[in-house]
């Protein structure tokens, strides 16, 4: 009878998973919702309306099947829905913990005029956490051996996005890496209490199953050359991420106690993982007065890594207002809660300390006129600086891509910012300059989301499949 109610959604809310308690959260590197229990996830989904044209499809960039999976779920089908998830994702389970929603899927469901939209991100890590946990892998058993071998250098969400529609395609990938653990930024960046690193290392183990090959520890012009990889391989794809930190330009960056985001997450992720090269890696924020600078994901996350870590104050300064923040809503509530103290409309203009860092000088901002892009530009008020202490400052503007010194001699072109030229439309979609290269995520498109990186390498994947001819 329940799956005959097309009114589910007026008589069953939206309800996210329950959060874990506020007190054990913030002192716990694990993830802060609770799984969806069977019953639960069911009534979620069945609150679908399977509009006629699925606008959460549309604005998904991987075009995921949603209202099919979500029907699929209420019936109770994990396994199904698994499959068919995995047709258009490589990483459902990821997506399902780390999109921003709220901008995406979720934000364009049609129950959002008033009922509150359908908890799609939530289900979709429901149906893959259920689907490994019930022994499901994906089936490759109709899979051709085709006897083409491609390399792909970064086990980031492009990298594998691009190894998992090879594979399916009967092509060998192996994967380089120079860290120890695959997922880029998914294992060495974003922290455990949005993403447990069990996740990536079980998917690591499902991906050998199906074929995928991993040389971990290993980078690409050092340990081994890019010549060596264009000899040995029919293909190359290049899932390399954007690491060159941006830079505030102000006085006092270098001063001690200042730290570049990634360092301070990435040093926290080793010391967690068992991956600390030396205890002086670390970076400690206990009892510290910290002052996080940034309003995106990144900066969330530094700033909850800081109040997990014990620090005694941790301030978040942002030079635009709430709404004008580029991270997931869902993440600034979630640091809210945690004691993050935002002070928006401040935009730092110096860092000041006598040897060590003391403070943050900050000047009041009010938006001007949109920009090209239409984002209204802070304008700083003048006579309204103001110093916030600081015992720690952790600078989290951005990254820009780092164009690999080989670039040039394999006629791997850039833009003007630095990003790899490689255009998803043409004759093989993300082909670079040179005809054997290809690439994708954040290296072509600039800093953005897992989503959507995986994205360009599952479809830089099917550029390479018809450069190869199979
Ligand atoms: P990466 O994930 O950077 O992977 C690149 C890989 O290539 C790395 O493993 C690197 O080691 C490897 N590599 C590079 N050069 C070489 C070489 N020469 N040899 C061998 N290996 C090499 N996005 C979201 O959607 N949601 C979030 O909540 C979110 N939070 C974020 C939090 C932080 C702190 C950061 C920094 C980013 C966050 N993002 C988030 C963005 C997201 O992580 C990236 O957009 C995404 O990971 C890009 O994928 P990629 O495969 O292009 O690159
Ligand atoms: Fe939503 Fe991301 Fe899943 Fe697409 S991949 S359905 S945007 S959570």
């Amino acid at each position: 009878e329940r799956l005959n109610n097309d009114f589910q959604f007026i008589e069953v809310g939206r309800q996210d998973p329950k959060k874990k308690l506020l007190r054990r959260r913030k002192k716990d590197f694990v993830e802060i919702y609770e799984p969806f229990k069977p019953q639960q996830a069911s009534e979620q989904a069945h609150r679908c309306l399977a509009c006629g044209n699925p606008y959460c499809e549309w604005k998904c960039p991987v075009h995921n099947f949603i209202p099919n999976w979500l029907k699929l779920v209420s019936e109770g089908n994990i396994l199904a829905a698994a499959e068919l998830s995995h047709q258009t994702n490589t990483l459902p389970e990821v997506c399902g913990r780390v999109c921003p929603q709220d901008r995406l899927c979720e934000g364009a469901c049609t129950l959002n005029s008033g009922f509150g939209a359908v908890t799609i991100g939530s289900v979709e890590k429901y149906i893959t956490d259920t689907a490994f946990a019930m022994g499901w892998r994906p089936d490759m058993s109709k899979v051709k051996p085709t006897g083409k071998r491609v390399a792909v250098i970064g086990a980031g969400p492009a990298g594998l996005g691009c190894a998992d529609i090879l594979v399916r395609n009967g092509v060998a990938p192996v994967v380089y890496d120079r860290n120890p653990e695959i997922g880029g930024l998914l294992t060495f960046g974003i922290p455990e209490f949005k993403l447990e690193k069990t996740v990536l290392s079980h998917r690591r183990e499902v991906f050998t199953g199906m074929g995928i090959e991993f040389r971990l520890n290993t980078e690409i012009g050092r340990d081994v050359s890019i010549e060596q990889l264009l000899a040995e391989y029919d293909a190359v794809f290049m899932g390399m991420g954007t690491y060159t930190y941006m830079k505030g330009g102000f006085p006092g960056e270098d001063l001690p106690g200042v730290h570049d985001a990634l360092d301070f997450l990435v040093a926290n992720v080793n010391r967690n993982l068992g991956f600390e090269k030396s205890p002086e890696d670390f970076i400690d924020m206990k009892g510290k007065k910290v002052v996080v600078l940034g309003g995106g994901d990144t900066a969330m996350d530094c700033n909850r890594t800081s109040i997990r870590q014990g620090a005694g104050s941790v301030t978040c300064a942002y030079r635009r207002d709430a709404a004008n923040m580029p991270g997931s809503r869902k993440e600034v509530k979630n640091a809210k809660e945690e004691g993050v103290k935002f002070l928006f409309n401040r935009q730092p203009i110096a860092i000041v300390g006598d040897g060590r860092v003391e403070g943050v000088k900050v000047v009041e901002t009010r938006l001007g006129a949109p920009d090209a892009r239409g984002r209204r530009s802070p304008e700083p008020i003048p006579g309204s600086e103001q110093i916030l202490p600081a015992d720690a400052v952790v600078i989290a503007f951005g990254f820009r891509p780092s164009p690999a010194p080989w670039f040039e001699g394999q006629g791997v072109a850039t833009d003007g910012q630095g990003r790899v030229v490689a255009p998803a439309e043409g004759q093989f979609k993300f082909q670079t300059g040179n005809p054997k290269i290809f690439a994708g995520g954040d290296m072509v498109r600039g800093s953005d989301l897992v989503v959507t990186a995986i994205h360009e390498g599952r479809t830089a994947a099917e550029g390479i499949l018809d450069y190869l001819g199979v």
